[in-house]
């Protein structure tokens, strides 16, 4: 059949093309007008469906890939999910060396989407032969025909927001953005929407969102690897404990703090002001945006898009959870649990 009509090849045809939506009212009280990019609207239910389809497509370019290649990465979030649904349609294995930290709901649905998975000790060294990098790295080397995709330090990894989430942001804003907000975990959404968007209007402001406990703000300000500034947090996917090559630090303008608490409640909000369900780093970067308007960032004028990064699925037993939360600590202030359930007895 030919693909003219409302049919679709296969679902690596829906990746990208996110709506961009109006916030009405988590950001009511600020100046300006703000969009948000919704990344949980890909088929793997985040943007790391761009980076995975750019990277492996772009491999194959060079002739990297054959049929029954095998592509290897490091994460139990979004990328592994993503890597394992492109693997799937163009026929390549896929492996995950995880760290023991992660879910075994996050475990199962990387197995659902084919993946072997690697389970590594978390406290372990990062050069210890047991951590997820060490038996990725291994697993590269004696796998013939495999892709180690190295998100980190992946230029590739900015490419593909270069190449479709700026472009997208410029075309359903007409160009009329004046502000960008985004997270900062591997660097490569910021830095590759950040790029394209300078290039089209210098005068857009680029605004990252990093957490307590995590390097980035300290660096882009002084240059400096500072590791005092290192701490465990809670928010998963955003902040860094060493300083990614995927991060295009010049095309940042600034960096905004948040805490675990505030982000968790934020996303929370979110969802019952607007509808929008979405993860933890959504939250974190709906809280950077309310802390940067308090500091004057925006005024009547101003027309803010943030990238939501992924869909709210994957958080259920965490900030969707309300004894994950009073474990935290977080209903301990004034904000009280969700009261909707009742059990009948
Ligand atoms: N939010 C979530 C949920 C993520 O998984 C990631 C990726 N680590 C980010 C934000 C940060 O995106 P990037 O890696 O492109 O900086």
């Amino acid at each position: 059949m030919e693909h003219n009509t409302g049919i679709s090849k296969n679902i690596l045809d829906h990746i990208g093309n996110t709506p961009l939506i109006q916030l009405n009212k988590i950001t009511k009280n600020l100046p300006g007008n703000f969009y948000a990019k919704y990344e949980g609207f890909n088929p793997g239910h985040s943007m790391k469906d761009r980076i995975a389809l750019h990277i492996i497509e772009e491999a194959e370019r060079q002739g990297l890939l054959k049929e029954g290649s095998t592509i290897i990465e490091t994460t139990s979030g979004n990328t592994g999910f993503s890597m394992a649904l492109v693997s799937i349609i163009k026929g390549y294995k896929c492996i995950l060396a995880v760290s023991s930290k992660a879910s075994a709901g996050k475990i199962n649905m990387l197995k659902a989407m084919g993946a072997k998975v690697y389970v590594c000790p978390a406290h372990v060294k990062a050069d210890d032969p047991r951590s997820y990098y060490e038996v990725a790295k291994k697993l590269h080397a004696e796998t013939a025909n495999s892709l180690y995709i190295n998100q980190y330090f992946n230029k590739l990894n900015i490419d593909a927001h270069y190449n479709s989430t700026g472009p997208e942001i410029w075309k359903q804003t007409n160009g009329e953005i004046t502000h960008l907000v985004a997270a900062s975990g591997t660097g490569g959404t910021i830095s590759g929407v950040s790029k394209y968007l300078k290039e089209q209007n210098p005068k857009i402001k680029t605004l990252g969102v990093d957490a307590f406990g995590s390097i980035l703000k300290k660096f882009h300000e002084t240059g400096e690897f500072d590791k005092n500034e290192i701490y465990p947090y809670r928010i998963e996917g955003l902040g860094k404990n060493l300083i990614p090559t995927a991060t295009n630090f010049d095309v940042i303008d600034v960096f905004e703090k948040v805490t675990d608490e505030a982000a968790a409640h934020r996303a929370r909000e979110l969802a019952i002001t607007e509808g929008l369900f979405t993860g933890y780093t959504s939250g974190a970067i709906i809280q950077a945006t309310i802390q940067y308007a308090e500091q004057g960032m925006f005024d009547e004028n101003s027309k803010v898009v943030l990238v939501l990064p992924d869909h709210g699925s994957r958080y259920m037993e965490k900030i969707y959870s309300d004894e994950w939360m009073k474990e935290q600590g977080f209903f301990d202030s004034q904000k009280q649990a969700h009261k909707e359930v009742e059990f009948i007895k």
